[in-house]
């Protein structure tokens, strides 16, 4: 029998989008051919997607990474990259993926979101041939390829089940689910439960079938994190009611009232919505009380419990009493809540993360010409609404290139005082130190000639 697990973390990285590619035209005759760099294919997406015939996470069990395939770079005679291919991860339907290190909730794969994409490929650049105007008839610029974005997320499982079975060890809960489901789970007198929820299905006749779910490890200090409780807690937040079972023959010297305190109490600490859920007693083990359901303690726990609008059933699992009367009320019940799935909202999103690839430009020098050339599509936008004849819109120009790295990329390359820079068909010589104006605001003003001094 394999391993059921709940829980796993696991690695998930986007494809990176292809390079754009830089290149000239080559044909006989032509000597100077326009631009011809194709564009780079886009990065595969990570897809998350509901299979029906998967019940665990066991797959990813040993964590590992799962990643889309990069996009291809574009080659010379405008071929575009490949798109890389998406990478489809298969989960159990009620899923939850979380981003690891805040827990915030990525995706919920249960109800209609049978499908997700949780990490989008990056974009692939454009090759050269899409920068080519009528100033700069060869540009050397192509765009970057947007960086693939990784991810660890943390895959948790909740067991869809209309009821959920709680109580204390050896009450009863695993011989209730065996007789009146189809589940086999296994029964013993010890305080090892067993540590995965069990699913059994009633069938009625007469009456809707439901889902039970057995949660083992509720145990008190659950809330807390004691033991394995807390693990089990979450699987309860899923279900639309609770039998909550106490042993009402106290064989195990445990009193039931206290039982019944003591495990609310937990939930209610875990989770204060749970306490919202219907609950039903199921006071179990009558068969060892000599007055059966006639008993004091049977009557107490219906005194405390029954004002508060909690049904109390006398019930012996062994002899199969009181089961009937249980299982119909509960179906009746479960027809009456309203069916709303609990599900969970998105609070982390992947798309906002950073690529870190804004820099749309490219810096280089031209041997032949002996000058510095920045291309790219921010700086020929950036100069065509700048009018650099005014000084204002020149030291306007001036701080944008400094803000944006590309002066530190002319430094870098070891340009000297009075170089000459080319930009789309302007050249500027480079001096190093220039005032530059740190409070411009660009709705102030908004046409730079009018500020012309002669
Ligand atoms: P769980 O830990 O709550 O799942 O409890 P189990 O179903 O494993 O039962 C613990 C012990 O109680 C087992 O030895 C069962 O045979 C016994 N038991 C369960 N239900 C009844 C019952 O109705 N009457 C009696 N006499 N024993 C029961
Ligand atoms: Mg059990």
């Amino acid at each position: 029998m394999p391993v059921f697990v709940d829980k796993a973390k696991i690695f998930i990285q986007s494809g990176k989008g292809g390079d754009g590619h830089i290149s000239f035209r080559r044909e006989k005759y032509v000597p100077n051919g326009g631009p011809d760099g194709g564009d780079g294919g886009n990065g595969g997406d990570i897809i998350f997607k509901v299979d029906e015939g998967i019940n665990t996470l066991a797959d990813f069990h040993y964590g590992g990474k799962y990643k889309a395939e990069n996009g291809q770079d574009g080659n010379k005679r405008r071929c575009h990259g490949k798109n890389g291919a998406d990478l489809i991860i298969k989960v159990p339907e009620g899923t939850v993926i979380k981003e690891a290190a805040s827990g915030k909730v990525i995706a919920d794969m249960s109800g209609d979101n049978k499908e997700v994409i949780v990490l989008k490929g990056g974009h692939g650049g454009n090759g050269n041939m899409h920068y080519a105007t009528s100033t700069m008839q060869a540009p050397k610029y192509a765009q970057p390829g947007q960086p693939a974005i990784e991810l660890e997320v943390l895959l948790e499982l909740k067991v869809i089940a209309d009821v959920g079975l709680v109580g204390f060890p050896n009450v009863g809960k695993s011989t209730f689910l065996s007789k009146v489901s189809n589940a086999k789970p296994k029964i013993a007198n010890y305080h090892f439960t067993t540590l995965s929820p069990m699913l059994g299905v009633v069938d009625l006749d007469g009456a809707p079938g439901f889902v039970v779910a057995d949660i083992p490890g509720l145990i008190e200090g659950a809330s807390e994190g004691a033991g394995l409780g807390h693990e089990f807690l979450r699987h309860i937040e899923r279900t639309r009611m609770m039998i909550h079972v106490v042993d009402a023959a106290s064989t195990e010297g445990r009193d039931p009232l206290e039982d019944l305190e003591a495990i609310n109490k937990e939930l209610a600490n875990y989770n204060a919505d749970i306490t919202q859920k219907v609950q039903v007693i199921a006071a179990n083990k009558i068969d060892m009380l000599p007055e059966g359901e006639d008993s004091e303690i049977i009557q107490k726990i219906r005194d405390k419990y029954e004002p508060l609008g909690v049904k109390v059933f006398a019930i012996s699992t062994l002899t199969g009493k009181g089961l009937k009367e249980l299982l119909y009320y509960v179906s009746r019940t479960l027809s009456e809540i309203k069916t709303e799935p609990v599900t969970f909202e998105q609070e982390f999103f992947p798309e906002t993360m950073a690529r870190g690839n804004d820099e749309a430009f490219s810096v280089y020098y031209d041997q032949d010409a002996a000058e510095y050339v920045i291309e790219g599509p921010k700086i020929e936008k950036m100069l065509g609404y700048t009018n650099l004849d005014s000084e204002k819109g020149f030291m306007f120009f001036q701080n944008f290139l400094k803000d944006n790295g590309i002066l530190d990329e002319l430094e870098k390359l070891h340009i000297g005082e009075g170089d000459t820079v080319r930009m789309y068909g302007f050249s500027f010589e480079y001096y190093k130190n220039v005032e530059t104006m740190p409070d411009y605001d660009a709705d102030e003003d908004d046409d730079f000639d009018d500020e012309d001094e002669d």
